[in-house]
């Protein structure tokens, strides 16, 4: 029989109660026996909701308090020296010191999960650093879940992975010198969880659906060799992306079942059967772990029936990851309408995907037939909605010209035509866009939103906030003014709700690190713009001051990005409708006189695909969706774009084919290191390196920007450069924000002066 299982589940609770006790936690109002408590209970009600769906393995050890990747390093005892803590003995306090950091020892850094918005606690990897297996916390999970009568699964992050996830510190070293002193824990920790009565652990290697370099590859047969005569059978799980590269090398592997993400990668499955091991347990992964969409399910019991065919006992079938990075319970949505919600599956309804697939193998199709039908019926609704398929967004698409993503004049035509209206001094300055979102602010919004303030006082107080923001920027004297985003709560949220194609969820919270969750807007239908998002503010903007407002805009992108994504479209094309959407805000607005417009594009670089393969074409579409965003405006109007979270060292060209007039980026962190990379590679546009780092509340003092101001000026020409923050102020108070923008001003005038 088909054995169920999951890889690991969304630990936060239906209504984030874990999020609330650690956040009362931290604020001395919880005890730590109420925490651990409210923990025990989420743990608990979610294995209870997994076998009551059917699934054999619960996992175990997937549930964190702050992060797994964290719990993995606890467990090999591989606690950075620095925070001079034991993990054998430590209590909350020192947990959440490494998570969270202390005034003495700052926190672990943090870093995006693969291409997932979750974020891990990178490890530090010292030369000398001595590991040590700590199983006592997940022993005691895996006896919680045996109390309960259920066959648990433990879950690890694989030595590889976790390795490679780390970063080195001190003396330059290979981290692969530190592998074999962590197999040793890691036999420990199996032999220990063995003993305890787990008969499968499941290994984690997501690294392999990476590049990897020959010699991290030859370590995973060294590896797995010395785990081979571990007591527990092990389940090595891959995800996220196809390991067929590795094929061979993965046929050849001592270990007991492999599980594929075959939503991700249905066609690896071609390359790694003809070798598979006879009596290997194969976990399909045929449910889409990363997404909200209900499953086709006839067409996904049709692959798990030959699959069944072929491997009988040994096919294990499963989400295609983890089920953290979706929402946990469609029911929960009560303002959604019954055709939506029959479109999407989260965490307990892809369980239930789950459950109807083994009966559907197991006693044949008959015994679903009503389940199949009701898939097969919202497959066909979702396939001609017209809510979700619009003529018009098609036809629009299919017409446009072949160099509609193409500016009518090069760069330097524009900035000519740019300069004759602009007039702006040599190193122009401006901010990113949002100012301190102020307690009023959140206030007023917060009460518009539940109906208790009238559109027109919100309104009111939002005008308020931009003259407010206005007579700041000109008492500083910046060069271009920003509007300041007081009405946005969230830079995709904000288009999101209005752009036709969207909707938004009341619970569908996903983890993103620690108690922080976010909750994804969903793209499911072609997307328009019905109406102009931001005219009117910024044409207000715009009436209270004589020098150049510029308009705020979202890119294609990251609307993309930071959403769920309908998955009967590619990306690209749902990328271009944006774009469309976007350019027609970009007309009116060039229409109503705001001809300086910012598309901000953060999320380019985390978009980029796993595999350096596919680097190319992403970068292709994702660069003339931005542009697309831009098609038939004025030579004269100028188009900034802004990215952050450093790092496109590997992608300037990428970046430069955007031919964004100006692009601001984040590099105060890096000290200009990142701009001496735009400038070794010629980059041919304005550009706004940040000279100062926004996410402290640290006001810079007029020498640091100086040093960095002069660093930049080595090498971008100053009828090239202009001066700005990091990134958006909306995090800050206004006392550190006019202070800091006023060390910038100076700092710019006494630069200008001089050259
Ligand atoms: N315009 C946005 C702001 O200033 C940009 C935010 C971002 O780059 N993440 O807040
Ligand atoms: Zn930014």
């Amino acid at each position: 029989m088909t054995t169920l299982h999951t890889l690991g589940f969304p630990r936060i609770g239906a209504k984030r109660e874990l999020k609330f006790a650690l956040e009362a936690f931290w604020q001395g109002q919880k005890s730590t026996a109420e925490l651990l408590d409210a923990a025990r209970e989420l743990r608990q009600r979610h294995w209870l909701n997994q076998k009551a769906a059917g699934i054999e393995r619960v996992p175990v050890g997937d549930f964190s308090l702050y992060d797994q990747v964290l719990d993995a390093q606890i467990l090999v005892g591989a606690i950075p020296k620095r925070f001079g803590l034991d993990a054998a003995a430590l209590d909350l306090a020192g947990y959440f010191a490494l998570a969270r950091g202390t005034a003495d020892h700052p926190a672990l850094e943090m870093t995006k999960w693969f291409d997932t918005n979750y974020h891990y606690l990178v490890p530090e990897w010292h030369a000398d650093i001595a590991f040590s297996a700590n199983p006592a916390p997940l022993l005691a999970q895996l006896r919680e879940a045996q109390a309960l009568g259920l066959a648990p699964k433990p879950v690890l992050l694989g030595p590889l992975s976790l390795l490679w996830l780390g970063k080195t510190k001190g003396v330059a070293f290979d981290r692969l010198n530190l592998l074999p002193g962590l197999l040793t824990a890691y036999r420990d920790i199996l032999a220990t969880l063995a003993a305890a009565g787990a008969d499968w652990v499941q290994i984690d290697e997501p690294i392999l659906a990476l590049d990897l370099p020959a010699d991290w590859l030859a370590a995973f047969a060294s590896a797995y060799q010395n785990l081979a005569d571990s007591p527990a059978k092990l389940l090595l799980a891959t995800y996220f992306g196809s390991i067929a590269d590795h094929a061979a090398l993965i046929n050849a592997l001592p270990v007991d079942g492999v599980h594929l993400d075959l939503v991700r990668a249905p066609e690896q499955l071609d390359a790694l059967l003809p070798g598979w091991p006879a009596g290997r347990v194969l976990s399909a992964g045929l449910i889409d772990g990363r997404n909200v969409w209900r499953a086709d399910l006839a067409r996904q019991l049709a692959r798990a029936a030959t699959l069944a065919e072929r491997f009988g006992n040994d096919l294990w079938l499963a989400p295609s990851c983890s089920l953290l990075h979706v929402p946990l319970d469609v029911a929960q949505e009560t303002a959604l309408d019954t055709e939506t919600k029959s479109w999407l599956a989260f965490a307990l309804q892809k369980l239930n995907e789950l459950k109807l697939l083994k009966r559907g193998i197991t006693q044949g199709r008959d015994a679903i037939a009503n389940e199949l039908a009701g898939s097969d019926f919202a497959q066909a609704t979702r396939r001609q909605s017209p809510r979700i398929h619009r003529a018009d967004v098609a036809a629009r698409l299919a017409a446009l010209p072949a160099d509609a993503d193409r500016r009518s004049s090069p760069y330097p035509v524009r900035a000519r035509a740019q300069q004759a209206w602009l007039k702006l001094p040599l190193l122009p300055t401006t901010t990113i866009g949002s100012f301190p979102q102020t307690a009023a602010i959140r206030v007023a919004r917060a009460a518009f939103r539940k109906g208790e303030l009238a559109a027109a006082d919100y309104e009111t107080a939002m005008r308020a906030e931009i003259a407010e923001v206005i007579r700041r920027q000109e008492a500083l004297d910046i060069d271009v003014p920003v509007h300041g985003e007081a009405e946005r709560n969230d830079m995709v949220e904000y288009f999101g709700e209005q752009l036709a194609g969207y909707l938004f969820t009341q619970l569908g919270w996903v983890q993103s690190y620690g108690s922080r969750c976010v909750k994804p807007p969903i793209i499911f239908g072609d997307v328009a713009r019905e109406a102009p998002m931001t005219v009117r503010w910024s044409e207000y903007t715009q009436s209270l001051t004589p020098r150049p407002v510029k308009g705020m805009l979202t890119g294609p992108v990251t609307m993309l990005q930071w959403s769920f994504v309908r998955d009967d479209l590619p990306r690209a094309e749902v990328a271009r409708q944006i774009a469309l959407a976007l350019n027609d805000e970009v007309l009116d607005l060039e229409a109503a006189g705001i001809r300086v417009i910012q598309i901000d594009e953060p999320a380019i670089r985390e978009g980029l695909p796993l595999k350096r393969s596919d680097w190319d074409s992403y970068l292709a579409w994702a660069g003339e969706a931005f542009r697309l965003s831009s098609h038939r405006i004025d030579d004269a109007t100028q188009i900034h774009t802004h990215m952050c979270y450093s790092e496109f060292n590997d992608i300037l060209e990428g970046v430069a084919a955007l031919d964004a007039d100006v692009i601001t980026i984040e590099t105060s962190r890096s000290d200009m290191e990142l701009l001496t990379a735009f400038g070794d590679f010629a980059y041919p546009n304005e550009i706004g390196p940040g000279v100062y780092d926004i996410h402290s509340p640290r006001i810079p003092a007029e020498a640091e920007i100086e040093r960095l101001l002069t660093k930049a000026l080595a090498v971008i020409p100053a009828e090239r450069l202009w001066v700005n923050p990091d990134c958006g102020l909306k995090t800050r108070d206004w006392p550190e924000v006019e202070a800091a923008l006023a060390n910038m001003m100076a700092v710019t005038k006494r630069l200008r002066a001089s050259l």
